[in-house]
This record gives structure tokens, C-alpha cells and sequence, in this order.
């Protein structure tokens, strides 16, 4: 029997899983880190906390298993993407908090870049105009932190996203700690070019980022570095696996070939399709990201449609507006309806992401009679989930040609079976979830393996894919028709917010 861990470094939590080689759970441990938000539209991370909890989970996931590190194959890493860290490499302390994926900050920074480098970088990495991806982050943290200026100066000053954090923590820090990213993460930075799959010249200067403070790019699957034993691992472990989460989910649900798709149910929404080894450019508002690359194969690229704002729309009606006391109680809830009494909720907090990409929208509940209560924004809360979801994925197939047969998902919001059995309505295709939920997990673990031999090729890990749960479309459900055209309608309410 050979182990693999997996550490999973959430937007909400950190864990470390521990799975055995036929994919099984054989022992996990999980923490929340806080969130920081110090004023309007800005979230940030302290990493050093991260680090922390990182090794934390480690120690708890390893007790969990009775494993001693030693017993470890190899460890996969997984990441919140996008969220980006500056540390100073002789102290090992982040010089700043991690400015993280949701933050938006850096909205007029973008604006003022003109129409033409637009129209370059959106060419080159495939990525829209938006404070979403590092490459705005970076340019902040360089331009209004004395610190890091001082570190950069000094040549002190490294930076990455998450993966490059926990990574160079991992393989020793301060004492020769590895600084590397691999490609599904650089493919979110804006500053890598998706074709070379290289840091490019244009894009730093565009960003004025010094190539020096960057990391390598390497593949999804290679033997990177190995654990300090003097680290949480305690024992000198490949470190096998790196992958964005949502690249990670998308390996977790073997969705190796050409077409194969999957939707992650988070704080966000995830649509990714596999477009194989060809780098198809959206004409409906998806981004091009790289889905893979395994070692020295080729990389394969993905059409993907980001929504923002998902679960953590439950969390604001669970810890704002106070109607419901945890995320699962928004089932009960919505249930005491029989349908959203006329009510839209369409929480565009930051903007709009994909199809829309409108910095200037706002959330929006509309449809308000006196005759609404919270049920009917509960219910109009899932439905929003379930229809953002739809307009990406009705995007996905006007750039790709390809119908989906079915739609194959995970995350969080999966346990909620009525938002599951909207979504199938919805998009009027049955919804499927593994029997592995944790396809996020799995999947940086399935990267280490393939690395280190635990597994031969995708062809042995695509036939550990097993169906756990399927709901059937209603093709007489009205959500799929008027209910669609009134969403839309409700989307151009948000839009022209801001000025
Ligand atoms: P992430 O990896 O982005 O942190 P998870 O996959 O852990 O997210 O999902 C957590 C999100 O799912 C939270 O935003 C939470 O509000 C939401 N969530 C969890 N359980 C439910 C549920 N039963 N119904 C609706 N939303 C849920």
C-alpha cells in the first residue's frame, strides 16, 4: 500500500489529506485562517498564519492516518489561485498579507492601461482585464509597500502565489527552500504567456515586475523538491504535484481528454472544459487557462467560466444578514417555499465575472413584493448559484461547439441537494457527483503519484472514477424558461452601478 498526501490551501481553510493508492481517505485534518477585511472590496490573507495552519493540518492529517511522514510516496499540492505573497527570503516573514483573488483594489490600476496593452495582454494570456488575476497584485504590493521596496532593492524580496509560499516553506525556507510555481498557476498571474508557457518581457514591463522576484515555471507533475525533515513532515518526502485548485478538481474528475468538463461549487463557481493540447480563445467572455501539464508532455488548455460569488453568498446570508445560522440551514429554508415568489437575487458584490467581466456592477435583489420573505431569498440565493453556472456554461458551448452531455460536480454546495436538483433544471442535463467529493484533494495527489510511479498513466486513474450521486433534469421545469428570462432581466439591474 502506498500514501499520498494531498494539502489543499482553500480561500476559507487549509487541510491535509492523506489518501492511499487506490484514492481512498485514510486520514485528513482541516483549519480555517482568518479572513481580513481592512476596507471596501479589499480581502487579505496572513500567510504567515497559512504557513501556520499548514503545518498544523499536516501534523493532525498524518495522526489521523497513523502514518508516520516517512510512509508518504509523495505530497500534491493544491491552491486558492491567483492570491498572491511577498516574503523575504533570509527572514522567511511575508512582507505584506497576501492580497487575496476576490480583492479589488486594483480596478483603477487596469482602467488606466491603455485600450491597446488591454487588447495585448488579454491576447497573450488569455485572462480578462480584471484585479482578480497576480499580476495587478504584484504591482500594488510594489508600489505601495515600503517594505517590499526595500526587499526588492536588497534583493531580498520573493514573490507567489500560495503554491510558491508553501512550497519554498516546505522544502526548508530561510535554509534553501525551492522558489517554483507550476504552469496552471502562472497561467493566472497575467503574466505568463500561454503559448511559450514562460514569463514574458512585454507583460513584466506592462506590470513593472522584475523577473528576479518571480519563481520558475515548472509542470503539474515532477519531482520539485523534497520535505525538510526538520518540517512538519518530518522526513525527507517528494514533493510531486502542484496545481491550482480548479485545475486540481479537473484532474481530480479525470477529465483528461478533449471536452470533459466539471463545475466546482465553492466560494466561488468553476466551469472548466479540457480543450486539449489547443489553446482556444473565447468569443463569449471564458478565460484560456492551461488544465495541465504533466511533466514533459504537452500542456493541455481549458476554457473556464469564473463566477465570483457562490457560497460565499450563503455565508453573507448566514453572517450579514443573520437568516440562517450555517450554510446547510439555506436548504430547510429554501424548501418552506414551493418556488422564489418572484424574487431575483443576483449577488454581483464585486463586479460580475465571466460572462460578464463588469467591474462597475453591484448586487441587486429584485422582484420585491410585500409578500417576499427570507425563504424567497434563500431560494432566489440558490437559484443565482445555479444560473450564473448556466451562463458560463451556455458560453462554453458557443466557443467550443461542444453540448454538454451532462454535468459533472463538486465543492461544498454539492451536499445541497435541492440546488443540485435546480442546477440540473436549470441547464436541462442530469448533474452527476463522484463518489470521491474531495476531487480538488485528489487531484494534486494523482499529480504527485503519477510523478513518483504510485500510478502508471490517466488511463489507470480514469477508471477510479465512479458515479456517487446523479439528479435528473426536469424538462417541465419552468426555471429552465420564464425563470431564465427574468434572470437575465435581473442581470441588467446590476450593471452601471458604479460610475
Ligand atoms: P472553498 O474550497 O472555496 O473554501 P468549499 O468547497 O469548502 O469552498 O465550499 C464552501 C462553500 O459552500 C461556503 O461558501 C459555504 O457557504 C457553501 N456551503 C457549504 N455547505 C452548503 C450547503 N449545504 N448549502 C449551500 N451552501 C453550502
Amino acid at each position: 500500500m502506498s500514501y499520498i498526501g494531498s494539502l489543499d490551501q482553500g480561500t476559507s481553510s487549509t487541510r491535509f489529506i492523506v489518501f492511499d493508492d487506490a484514492g481512498k481517505i485514510v486520514g485528513q485534518h482541516q483549519l480555517e485562517h482568518t479572513q481580513i477585511l481592512p476596507q471596501a472590496g479589499w480581502v487579505e490573507h496572513d500567510a504567515a498564519e497559512i504557513w501556520q495552519r499548514t503545518q498544523d493540518v499536516i501534523a493532525g492529517a498524518l495522526k489521523a492516518a497513523r502514518i508516520s511522514g516517512a510512509e508518504l510516496s509523495a505530497i500534491g499540492i493544491t491552491n486558492q489561485r491567483e492570491t498572491t505573497v511577498v516574503w523575504d527570503k533570509q527572514t522567511g516573514e511575508p512582507l505584506a498579507n497576501a492580497i487575496v483573488w476576490q480583492d479589488t483594489r486594483t480596478t483603477d490600476f487596469l482602467n488606466s492601461i491603455s485600450k491597446e496593452k488591454q487588447s495585448l495582454i488579454t491576447h497573450k494570456t488569455g485572462l480578462a482585464i480584471a484585479p482578480y488575476f497576480s499580476g495587478s497584485k504584484i504591482n500594488w504590493l510594489l508600489n505601495h509597500v515600503p517594505a517590499v521596496q526595500e526587499a526588492v532593492k536588497s534583493e531580498r524580496a520573493l514573490v507567489g502565489t500560495i503554491d510558491s509560499w508553501l512550497l519554498w516553506n516546505l522544502s526548508g525556507g530561510a535554509r534553501g527552500g525551492v522558489h517554483l510555481t507550476d504552469v496552471t498557476n502562472a497561467s493566472r498571474t497575467l503574466l505568463m504567456n500561454l503559448e511559450s508557457l514562460e514569463w514574458d518581457q512585454e507583460l513584466l514591463d506592462i506590470f513593472s515586475v522584475p523577473r528576479s522576484i518571480l519563481p520558475q515555471i515548472r509542470s503539474s507533475s515532477e519531482i520539485y523538491a523534497t520535505t525538510d525533515p526538520a518540517g512538519p513532515v518530518g522526513s525527507a518526502v517528494p514533493i510531486a504535484g502542484i496545481l491550482g485548485d480548479q485545475q486540481s478538481a479537473m484532474v481530480g474528475q479525470a477529465c483528461f481528454e478533449r471536452g470533459e468538463s466539471k463545475t466546482t461549487y465553492g466560494t466561488g463557481n468553476f466551469a472548466l472544459l479540457n480543450t486539449g493540447t489547443e489553446i482556444v480563445r473565447s468569443k463569449n467572455g471564458l478565460l484560456t487557462t492551461v488544465c495541465f501539464k504533466f511533466g514533459n508532455a504537452p500542456a493541455n488548455y481549458a476554457l473556464e467560466g469564473s463566477v465570483a460569488v457562490t457560497g460565499s453568498a450563503i455565508q453573507w446570508l448566514r453572517d450579514q444578514l443573520q437568516i440562517i445560522s450555517t450554510a446547510p440551514d439555506i436548504e430547510p429554508l429554501a424548501k418552506s417555499v414551493a418556488d422564489n415568489g418572484g424574487v431575483y437575487f443576483v449577488p454581483a458584490f464585486s463586479g460580475l465575472f465571466a460572462p460578464y467581466w463588469r467591474n462597475d456592477a453591484r448586487g441587486v435583489v429584485v422582484g420585491l413584493t410585500r409578500a417576499a420573505t427570507k425563504a424567497h431569498l434563500a431560494r432566489a440565493a440558490l437559484e443565482a448559484i445555479c444560473y450564473q453556472t448556466r451562463d458560463v456554461l451556455d458560453a462554453m458551448s458557443a466557443d467550443s461547439g461542444v453540448k454538454l452531455p451532462e454535468m459533472r460536480v463538486d465543492g461544498g454546495i454539492t451536499a445541497n441537494s435541492l440546488c443540485m436538483q435546480m442546477q440540473a433544471d436549470i441547464m436541462g442535463v442530469d448533474v452527476v457527483r463522484p463518489l470521491i467529493i474531495e476531487t480538488t484533494a485528489l487531484g494534486a495527489a494523482y499529480a504527485a503519484g503519477l510523478a513518483v510511479g504510485v500510478f502508471k498513466d490517466t488511463s489507470e486513474l480514469k477508471a477510479k472514477w465512479q458515479e456517487g450521486m446523479r439528479w435528473n433534469a426536469d424538462s417541465a421545469s419552468q426555471l429552465a424558461t420564464s425563470g431564465y428570462q427574468l434572470w437575465k432581466k435581473a442581470i441588467s439591474r446590476t450593471l452601471d452601478w458604479l460610475e
